[in-house]
């Protein structure tokens, strides 16, 4: 595998919060790869860390082959950056804007960058300062792609952006990127978001991955059944590979690990009725192993 990023091992501590706790992950080359955790899970550390702007206190990051924090240049000329607070100079005008980072990247695309800004409809007039958190947000966007970097690093990119900009836009250009051969990295806390645009996701909860897969197999392997039973039974004691489990007096909704075909001859061998059996969404699946890891950590 051609990986683009390789972590291994990257523990971080910031004085008594262990944001990072030994996390591995590898990127391969092409992928849309979606990281996706609760507040404070350590989505914005891991990105600092493939930047290079955070060094590894334990493990190693790898970046093209490369430390980032030891070939600043070398790295991170080849990627594009849209930071979690997008971080552009209010005084600028957007084609000031454009002009300037421009000077940056040697590989910069100004036709390319005409048509971004014509597809986010932005005034290259307009003053960063007066503009809306959408429109910041889409700025940020034509500045991280317009080098046409081999990777495209975004930190919550569709924070402020509306659903039609979200899920045509958005996915499309993320789609276009990844055709050419290139690498996207984005953080999000919209799951269904993740679900349309990734092609790979990494779960993290607390500073740990607990999910690094294809998105074809995670939601291959996941399914979400109602289950009822007369004897009140819970089927978390009884069915192997439950993740999550809820309800009471008989009746469950169980998101279970396995082929569907399998957890649900598995349900109904136990005495259950299948009531409803279909592939989980990523929400659910996120929230079960979140929590099952949370409160295994509670006891
Ligand atoms: P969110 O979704 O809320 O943006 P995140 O997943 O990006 O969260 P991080 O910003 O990586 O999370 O933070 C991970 C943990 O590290 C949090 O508990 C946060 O409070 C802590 N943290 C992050 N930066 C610092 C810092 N500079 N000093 C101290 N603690 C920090």
């Amino acid at each position: 595998m051609d990986a683009v990023v390789e972590l291994a091992g990257v523990s971080r501590r910031y004085r008594r919060t262990l944001a990072m706790d030994d996390v591995s992950l590898s990127m391969p080359r092409g992928s849309v790869v979606g990281l996706v955790g609760e507040n404070g899970a350590g989505k914005t550390t891991t990105i600092k860390h493939v930047l290079g702007l955070l060094r590894a206190q334990a493990g190693t990051v790898r970046v093209f082959g490369l430390d980032p924090v030891k070939k600043p240049h070398d790295t991170l000329s080849r990627i594009g950056y849209l930071s979690e607070h997008r971080d552009l100079p209010g005084w600028m005008r957007i084609d000031e804007l454009l002009r300037y980072t421009r000077a940056l990247y040697p590989k910069w695309d100004h036709a390319y960058a005409q048509k971004l800004l014509q597809v986010f409809q932005l005034d290259p007039s307009a003053k960063v300062r007066t503009l809306s958190m959408g429109q910041t947000a889409k700025a940020g966007l034509v500045t991280a792609l317009a080098h046409r970097p081999e990777l495209l690093v975004l930190d919550e990119p569709s924070s402020g952006l509306d659903p039609i900009v979200r899920r045509d836009i958005l996915g499309a250009v993320l789609r276009e990127v990844a055709k050419e051969g290139r690498t996207v990295l984005f953080s999000s806390h919209l799951l269904h978001e993740v679900e349309t645009i990734s092609d790979r996701v990494v779960m993290i909860s607390a500073g740990k991955v607990i999910l690094d897969e294809t998105l074809q197999d995670v939601l291959r392997k996941h399914q979400r059944l109602v289950l009822t039973s007369g004897n009140g039974q819970s089927p978390k004691n009884v069915l192997s590979g439950v993740e999550a489990c809820e309800g009471d007096a008989g009746r469950w909704t169980v998101i279970c690990q396995g082929e569907l075909a399998v957890v649900t001859a598995n349900a109904k061998q136990a005495g259950f009725e299948v009531v409803e059996a279909s592939a989980a969404i990523l929400d659910d699946i996120f929230v079960a192993r979140a929590g099952k890891r949370l409160s295994s950590e509670e006891v």
